[in-house]
């Protein structure tokens, strides 16, 4: 049983696979704060179609206020001060918190889908649909209200606006459901991006629901709903 390092609640566990194991691996979560706490290298080895099972959970956190998280964290084993850390994956920067002792790491579901580059800025023509759709929308990283007429980005923490890139779960998708192709994508291949698109795109400009969250459009929770959904449907149909 883990203790959440912001909110001390206990932690809900979710069952994926990982590379180099037969046996699937129990992450560590809590919705309310939005953290994944990941022992050791469990973070790293996560095969493509845990990272795309992980979705629809962090899509379930939808119309929630998260809990605000703390400045520092202690270690979920160890008790230690966790230390702040940025890293690099290819081109893009994430950052979490890790034990020194190495016995793992705690990181936010939004900088978790950055480490695994499912995330991107909204397109000009995206950003001008968004704001006829609706005023404000909470900042993915520090839940702070961001005004879509003046804002691009979050004027507490500085996080740019960003959604999840449908190109990118759709590519996982079809890696995991023909390994062996190194061709030019089917056109299977692109009605699934097309349907993954067309999800979260309706999701984040359907004006009832985006209404009745008021203030709490999360555009990364309310698109990983949307696409969680269909990416189960995915994995469920190999
Ligand atoms: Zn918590
Ligand atoms: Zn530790
Ligand atoms: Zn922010």
């Amino acid at each position: 049983m883990t203790s959440c390092p912001n909110c001390y609640k206990t932690m809900t566990t979710q069952a994926v696979d990982v590379y180099a194991s037969t046996r699937p691996v129990e992450i560590d979560a809590c919705l309310a704060c939005r953290l994944f706490w990941f022992d050791q290298w469990e973070s790293t080895r996560l095969v493509p179609r845990a990272v795309l099972s992980l979705f629809q959970y962090i899509g379930s956190a939808t119309g929630q206020t998260p809990t605000p998280l703390a400045s520092r964290f202690n270690c979920a084993r160890c008790h230690n001060a966790l230390d702040f850390t940025r890293d690099l994956q290819r081109t893009t920067a994430f950052t979490y918190w890790r034990c020194s002792l190495g016995h793992g790491r705690l990181i936010s579901f939004n900088q978790f889908l950055r480490e695994k580059n499912f995330i991107r800025t909204p397109s000009p023509a995206e950003l001008a649909r968004l704001r006829a759709t609706v005023k404000q929308i909470a900042c993915s990283q520090c839940g702070g209200p961001i005004d879509l007429a003046t804002d691009s980005a979050c004027s507490h923490c500085g996080a740019p606006i960003a959604m999840i890139d449908p190109d990118s779960v759709a590519t996982a998708i079809h890696a995991l459901t023909s390994p062996q192709s190194g061709g030019p994508p089917s056109s299977n291949a692109n009605a699934t991006r097309q349907a993954l698109s067309d999800a979260q795109i309706d999701a984040l400009f359907d004006q009832e629901r985006m209404r009745e969250r008021a203030g709490h459009n999360d555009l990364l929770v309310i698109g990983a709903e949307a696409i969680g959904a269909l990416v189960s449907a995915f994995l469920r149909s190999r």
